[in-house]
């Protein structure tokens, strides 16, 4: 069985298509698709700068759309696939397109149309009893945060750090926020999707007409499919179903620092038991504190010489801001004499750990917005902009951008650990700050190393795509595979799924091939190209 990386030939075939041949396509797509959306609802290729990689790893034209085109409704999805079907022109759908440091909007092929859902932005549906909301896959999490306020709704949505992307997006590339409902892929129930022939399914119960278990149980009768359209290739999602938390009475966001590296192991073990006993229920955000030092301020301000900030200087920055060297936020929820509960153990357990701090702030669950301190604002799933920050470490003028690289790991001292070791080697010898953090459920670990760097200087820009490219692989070899990946790095990623020879990637593939065989829809993504 082979276990090294698959060879690229078996990820992404020789290129069957002429870039040029894909973009005279398009450009007919776009001429039809304007008779289908109407004119002011298509982009041409001369018009695509909305499109592009802000956070690009050089040139931004590397990911070049061929035009875009704006539906309203999924009967407009389906026709405008059906066109692209007919033409042979890749499509690549984007939410909110605001999927930066994965590729933001651009497609993974150069000449695709992007089918841009942002028009696609109702809530369809609060349902307060049962406690789920169906969204079409252009609201926003500042959409749906506004819209629950306004229908007065008992339920709370889970946000990531940046508000402004889609709900739908963020779920189905399997983003995290920190409420309790923070790890969301786990809380869709319930898709609509056109598939890359035009036709429109539902699934789990979604297709027993009439029923209104549809966001409720995924079951249905017969496979789950949900999972199939994450990450995928295979169809567009027109309308999601998901799960929303209802309004606790009482909330604590909690904050825990250490002040060495030394306790980080049991800090991470710590976290690990809180969560498996239900202590804790938000999912729980690590930072270490050049990470929390760069969410709020440009580097010159703790250090203006070259290279990395030297391990003085990030003391001196953490005691300036009363932060630790590693830095915990979660949260949990219920009555005050449940919060206590959960509090007292929370305190024993961190105590534990040497120098350790506790900071734990409770709020109303229905506190408002004001009322909750911007740094508690994740416990409550308040959308904002607070992280966007981060992109001015390294670069003030416009070139600011950043590049996550998420490993993820066993939820255990010893692999958090061994994942920053390697990634923060590696990161510092190449001449970059690590700002490294981990994000926990109750088993596993998205261990985060986040790249700031200056997009607009390119030689920054290579350094940064080859320390990627190697530590990919560095880190695969101990079994910590990214949980997702810039569309630079696809390919890479996918290859180190080798398990079998690459027998996953291989079943993929033949789906794939089942349902788009003349590959239209996103063609590459996650590795997954058409044969
Ligand atoms: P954000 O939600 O942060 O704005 P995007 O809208 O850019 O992010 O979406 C991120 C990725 O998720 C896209 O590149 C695309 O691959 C996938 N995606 C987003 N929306 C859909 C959808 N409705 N159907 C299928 N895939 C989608």
């Amino acid at each position: 069985m082979g276990e090294t990386p698959l060879s690229p030939e078996l990820i992404r075939p020789a290129a069957s298509t002429d870039p040029a041949e894909t973009f005279a396509a398009a450009a007919r797509l776009i001429e039809r698709a304007a008779g289908i959306v109407g004119a002011a609802n298509v982009s041409a290729a001369d018009d695509v700068d909305d499109y592009l990689d802000a956070y690009a790893l050089g040139d931004r034209r590397t990911f070049l759309p061929g035009g875009a085109v704006r539906p309203a409704e999924a009967e407009q999805v389906q026709a405008v696939v059906r066109a692209a079907g007919e033409l042979g022109v890749p499509l690549w759908p984007i939410g909110r397109g605001k999927n930066l440091g994965y590729g933001g909007p651009a497609p993974r092929v150069p000449g695709s149309v992007v089918i841009d859902l942002t028009r696609m932005n109702r809530v369809l549906t609060v349902d307060d009893q049962t406690a789920y909301a169906i969204v079409e896959p252009g609201v926003s999490f500042f959409e749906l945060h506004d819209e629950l306020l306004q229908r007065g709704s008992r339920l709370w949505a889970s946000v990531p750090d940046l508000g402004w992307g889609s709900v739908v997006g963020n779920a189905l590339e399997r983003g995290y926020g920190y409420t309790a409902h923070g790890d969301h892929q786990q809380f869709v129930c319930g898709l609509e999707v056109v598939l890359p022939s035009g036709e429109l399914i539902r699934t789990g119960m979604g297709a027993l007409p009439g029923s209104e278990a549809w966001p409720l149980y995924r079951g249905g009768f017969g496979p789950g499919l949900e999972g199939l359209f994450m990450q995928s290739n295979l169809g567009i999602v027109t309308k999601m179903g998901v799960w929303l938390m209802p309004r606790p009475e009482r909330f604590a966001a909690c904050r825990i620092a250490i002040d060495s590296e030394e306790a980080l192991p049991q800090l991470v073990d710590a976290m690990r038991e809180l969560k498996l006993d239900g202590t804790v229920d938000g999912v729980v955000n690590a930072a270490n504190a050049v990470g929390v030092a760069a969410g709020m301020s440009p580097r010159e301000r703790w250090y203006g010489g070259d290279g990395v900030v030297p391990d003085d200087v990030v003391r001196l920055l953490a005691d300036d801001l009363g932060i630790g060297l590693w830095n915990v936020k979660c949260a949990f929820y219920g009555s005050d004499a449940l919060l206590d509960l959960k509090e007292q153990r929370l305190r024993g357990a961190i105590a534990a750990i040497p120098g350790s701090t506790v900071i734990v702030h409770r709020y109303d669950g229905t506190a408002s917005a004001d009322e909750v301190e911007p740094v508690d604002h994740f416990a409550a799933g308040i959308p904002g902009m607070l992280l966007a920050e981060g992109v001015r470490w390294r670069a003030n003028g416009t070139g600011g951008a950043h590049i996550g690289l998420c490993p993820v790991s066993p939820l255990t001292g010893e692999h958090v650990v061994e994942a920053s070791r390697i990634m923060r080697t590696h990161i510092e010898a190449a001449g970059f700050d690590y700002i490294g953090g981990w994000l926990g459920t109750a088993r596993h670990a998205v261990n985060v190393l986040m790249i700031f760097f200056d997009a607009a200087d390119p030689v920054e820009a290579e350094k940064v795509r080859v320390a990627f490219s190697e530590l990919v692989p560095l880190l695969a070899a101990k079994g910590y595979g990214e949980y997702r990946a810039h569309l630079e790095f696809m390919d890479t990623v996918a290859a180190q799924f080798s398990w079998n020879d690459g027998a996953l990637l291989e079943f993929v593939r033949t789906l794939k091939q089942a349902v788009d065989p003349q590959g239209i829809l996103a063609p590459g993504k996650q590795g997954i190209w058409p044969r």
